[in-house]
């Protein structure tokens, strides 16, 4: 079996595991046992990192919560260090679940993004609009109770 056989059918074909693996370069800020931080290689702003579990799963849905909890745990580290190390105005956690949520690298990643003023990120979406049946309290209400049913097993 050549190496490149070998690697795909280890790695999904998947960046994210090449980099765990160590066979893809990054840019590596910290690790643990279930996951690895590392610089974007592609930043939408000065310090924006990622944080991966080291196995792989497509999306959140795929995981079960221990695992993201693990991820999370690590996104805190991290946050933290931006922001003590950057000082920046803020930090956005971001996490993409599927291409129309702006998914692009299809392993469970999340974004930790140092934010200027005026910065313009477009994940920002407008807190004062209720021109619509959304921002209505019953609606509101009746969406609650479904997802309670929900988490409730
Ligand atoms: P998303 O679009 O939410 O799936 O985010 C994927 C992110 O992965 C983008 O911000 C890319 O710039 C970043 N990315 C893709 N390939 C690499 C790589 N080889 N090293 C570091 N970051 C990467
Ligand atoms: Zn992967």
């Amino acid at each position: 079996m050549s190496l490149d056989t070998a690697n795909s059918m280890s790695d999904h074909g998947c960046i994210f595991c090449r980099i765990v693996a160590g066979t893809s370069k990054c840019e590596e800020i910290y690790q643990d046992d279930a996951t690895l931080a590392f610089m974007d290689i592609h930043p939408a702003n000065d310090g924006h990192c990622l944080v991966v579990p080291k196995q792989h799963f497509d999306n959140v849905f795929d995981m079960p919560p221990e695992s993201f909890g693990r991820v999370g745990s690590t996104v805190a580290k991290v946050a933290g260090a931006v922001n003590e190390v950057l000082r920046p105005g803020g930090v956005s956690l971001v996490q993409a679940n599927g291409e129309l949520a702006g998914q692009s690298v299809f392993h469970v990643h999340v974004h930790v993004l140092p934010r200027r003023a005026g910065d313009n990120l477009m994940i920002n979406w407008d807190r004062n609009r209720n021109d619509d049946e959304r921002f209505d309290g019953a609606r509101i209400a009746e969406v609650a109770e479904r997802l309670r049913t929900r988490l409730r097993g």
